[in-house]
C-alpha cells in the first residue's frame, strides 16, 4: 500500500524529470563518456597522503576526532584556513571565519540568514545551478545580471544597487561557472566602489577560484575596502576533495556570529574527523603545491575539449573559451533545444548538462555545459565527436 502524505510537493528536481532520467540512464551505461557534472578530477586526489591523515589522526587523537566540537570548526583548521586566504591576498580576523559544511552549506545558511520572500537578490544568468536553487528556497525576487565569457552586465549591476536600499548580489569574480571566466580588475574595484556608495552587499563565491590557468586571480574580497562589502565563501572542494566536506565563509564578525548559531542549528558542526584529517594532511603537505600539480592536467584537458570542439562542431555552435574551472559553455543556435538533443546524444554515447537551469529567471533552451574535468583527453575527444554527429542528425 503506497502511503499518500498531504504535504505540498514544492520541491522540484533541479533539471526536468526526463533529463534527470537521461543523466541517471547514462551514469549507468560504461560506454557513455560523460561531460555533464563538474566533478574534481578523481585520479588527482591525493589519496595515500589522506588515507594517512586520516589514519595518523585517528591513531593519535581518536577520542577528539570522533566527539562533538564548537559549531565554528576545528581551531587548527581554521587558522590553516587563514593562513590560505592569507596567501590569496585576504587578511581575515579569526571572528570573521566560519568553517562549513562544504560551500553550499555557506550559501545556505548566507540565503537563510540574508533572505527573506520577496527581497531583492542580483544574481547572475546563467550561474552556478545549486546556488539559485538554495536561494530560491527562500523566495527573492531574482534580477538576472548576465554574465559571461567576456564578464559581467556592470550597467545591470548599476541599475539594481542604484534603485535599490542595501541590495543583496551573488557573484563568482574569480572563477565563473558555467562559463570559466573570471572578472577583471577593474570591474572587481568598480563592484567594490559601487556596493561600498549605495550600501548593498556581495557574496562572492570562490569555489573555483584557485583552478586559474592563465596565473592566479585575487577574490573580490581582497580588494581595498571589500571587508565590509563582500562576504567570501570558499571550500576544498575544488583544489583537494569534495569528499570531506569542508569548506568556510568569511564575514563581518557580526554577520558571522549570526551564521554560527544558524549553523548549530542546522547541523551543530561540519564532521570533526574530515576537519582534523584536513588540518593534518596540510601540516605535512603543500596544498598549494598540490593545486599547482593538478593545474596543467586540468588545462591539457580543457585544450583537449577545445580542439576537439573546433575540429567536430556544425557552423553555428558557440563556445567558450574558459581560463579557469571544470567546463565550457557551449550556444546552440537559437531553433536548437540541449534538452532534447540530450536524448540522442546519449543513444549516440555522450551526456552533457542542458543550460536551461543554469538561468535564475527566464531559461533559453540552446545552452549546454560541457565539463572536462574528470575525462581523459582521448576520452574528451570521442565524447566531443559523438556529440558532433548528434547535432548534425538534429
Ligand atoms: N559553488 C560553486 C560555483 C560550485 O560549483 C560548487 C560545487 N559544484 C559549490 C559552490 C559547492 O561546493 P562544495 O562542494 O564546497 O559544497
Amino acid at each position: 500500500m503506497t502511503v499518500r502524505f498531504p504535504f505540498q510537493q514544492w520541491i522540484t528536481p533541479r533539471q526536468p524529470p526526463e533529463v534527470e532520467r537521461l543523466l541517471k540512464s547514462a551514469a549507468a551505461q560504461d560506454h557513455v563518456v560523460s561531460l555533464a557534472g563538474g566533478l574534481p578530477a578523481d585520479d588527482l586526489f591525493p589519496r595515500a597522503a589522506l588515507a594517512e591523515a586520516l589514519e595518523s589522526v585517528m591513531r593519535e587523537h581518536g577520542r577528539e576526532a570522533l566527539q562533538y566540537q564548537w559549531s565554528e570548526g576545528y581551531g587548527p583548521l581554521r587558522e590553516q584556513v587563514v593562513a590560505l586566504l592569507r596567501g590569496r591576498g585576504v587578511e581575515v580576523g579569526q571572528d570573521e571565519l566560519l568553517i562549513t559544511s562544504g560551500a553550499q552549506q555557506a550559501l545556505d545558511l548566507l540565503a537563510r540568514l540574508l533572505l527573506r520572500p520577496g527581497d531583492l537578490l542580483g544574481i547572475e544568468s546563467p550561474t552556478y545551478v545549486a546556488a539559485i536553487e538554495v536561494f530560491g528556497l527562500q523566495r527573492p525576487r531574482m534580477v538576472p545580471l548576465a554574465r559571461g565569457e567576456h564578464g559581467l552586465d556592470l550597467e545591470a549591476v548599476r541599475a539594481l544597487v542604484r534603485g535599490e536600499n542595501q541590495s543583496l548580489l551573488y557573484l563568482a569574480p574569480a572563477g565563473h561557472n558555467p562559463s570559466g571566466s573570471s572578472l577583471s580588475a577593474g570591474a572587481c574595484e568598480e563592484l567594490v566602489e559601487l556596493s561600498r556608495a549605495h550600501d548593498a552587499f556581495i557574496i562572492e563565491d570562490d569555489a573555483y577560484g584557485r583552478i586559474q590557468f592563465d596565473g592566479p586571480r585575487p577574490p573580490l574580497r581582497s580588494f581595498p575596502g571589500a571587508e565590509e562589502r563582500v562576504i567570501l565563501v570558499g571550500t576544498f572542494s575544488k583544489m583537494l576533495t569534495p569528499g570531506l566536506r569542508v569548506g568556510w565563509l568569511v564575514a563581518p564578525a557580526a554577520v558571522t556570529a549570526q551564521l554560527m548559531l544558524l549553523k548549530g542549528i542546522a547541523d551543530l558542526q561540519t564532521n570533526t574527523l574530515g576537519q582534523m584529517a584536513l588540518a593534518s594532511y596540510l601540516d605535512r603537505h603543500d596544498l598549494d603545491a598540490h593545486v599547482d600539480r593538478c593545474l596543467p592536467r586540468y588545462r591539457e584537458r580543457r585544450d583537449a575539449l577545445l580542439q576537439s570542439l573546433a575540429a567536430h562542431m556544425p557552423a553555428g555552435v558557440q563556445w567558450t573559451r574558459p581560463t579557469c574551472g571544470f567546463s565550457v559553455w557551449v550556444t546552440l543556435p537559437a531553433e536548437l533545444a540541449a534538452d532534447s538533443l540530450l536524448a540522442r546524444a546519449v543513444d549516440d554515447g555522450v551526456a552533457f548538462e542542458p543550460g536551461a537551469a543554469f538561468f535564475p529567471v527566464e531559461a533559453p533552451r540552446n545552452h549546454l555545459r560541457l565539463s572536462f574535468s574528470n575525462q581523459t583527453p582521448e576520452r574528451i575527444a570521442e565524447a566531443v565527436a559523438r556529440l558532433g554527429a548528434s547535432l548534425r542528425a538534429s
